[in-house]
């Protein structure tokens, strides 16, 4: 999808709170630097507008969420959304102080130069780009490439959740995921007719889009396997 340019939205993201500007200084060092605390750090990537991990930031206050987005419009409109939500609670959208959500401007291929070695808990991949095309397979979010940097920056009893509405991705990741040394602990192909999985669902921007046309969702949660510890 082709996304307007906003005029002023890179220097809005330049000198904004909540936006990371050199993630690479806070590599090893995001919950005692960044959040000021030892709680989990969970990572969204690909957030889009981040309605997902805005809204498990305000639903979890215990966990540190950082939103990872390469796209600059797409990050500008995630952050207004955010600060606009916590003005609506009565916080101050110009501190960042005591609040558990940051954002990354980056692609997804820099991963390892922004986290340690098992630095984080949980990664969310939500209706990620489907690049249907062969010759582009190595550009999606779950392929080999992409899980290899997964299994670096994931503690290892950390899980990755995906979901998505397009078959094909899904299908293809059901494949890569066991094959890269992943176990898929969980798996449904409608979920949100699945009472178990669907319990505490947040809903994404393109989740209530798709979903509201009638498409399935489809999600899987995937862990190491054992022997790869
Ligand atoms: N997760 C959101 C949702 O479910 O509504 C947005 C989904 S949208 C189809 C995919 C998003 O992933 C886009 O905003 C795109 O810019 C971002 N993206 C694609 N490849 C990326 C990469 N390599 N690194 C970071 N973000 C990426």
């Amino acid at each position: 999808m082709r996304i307007r340019h906003i005029k002023g939205s890179e220097e809005y993201i330049a000198s904004d709170p909540f936006v990371i500007q050199q993630p690479e200084a806070y590599k090893g060092k995001w919950k005692k630097e960044v959040f000021g605390n030892d709680a989990p750090l969970y990572l969204e990537i690909g957030m889009g507008m981040g309605t997902f991990i805005r809204t498990h930031s305000f639903m979890y206050p215990e966990n540190n969420y950082i939103g990872f987005e390469l796209n600059t419009t797409v990050l500008y409109k995630a952050v207004k959304r955010y600060e606009g939500e916590l003005s609506e609670r009565g916080f101050d959208p110009g501190d960042n102080k005591g609040r558990n959500l940051r954002f990354i401007r980056s692609d997804a291929r820099f991963l390892c130069e922004y986290f340690e070695d098992h630095e984080v808990d949980r990664i969310y991949l939500n209706f990620s780009d489907p690049w249907p095309k062969d010759k582009n397979a190595n550009k999606r979010l779950t392929s080999p490439q992409f899980l290899r940097l997964y299994d670096r920056i994931l503690k290892k009893d950390g899980r990755i959740e995906f979901k998505t509405d397009n078959r094909g991705l899904f299908d293809y990741s059901v494949e890569t995921f066991p094959a890269s040394g992943w176990e898929i602990k969980e798996i449904t192909y409608d979920l949100h007719n699945d009472v178990r999985m669907n319990e505490g669902n947040v809903m994404t921007e393109y989740e209530a889009k798709f979903s509201a046309k009638g498409n399935p969702i489809f999600k899987l949660i995937a862990a190491r396997t054992k022997d790869q510890g």
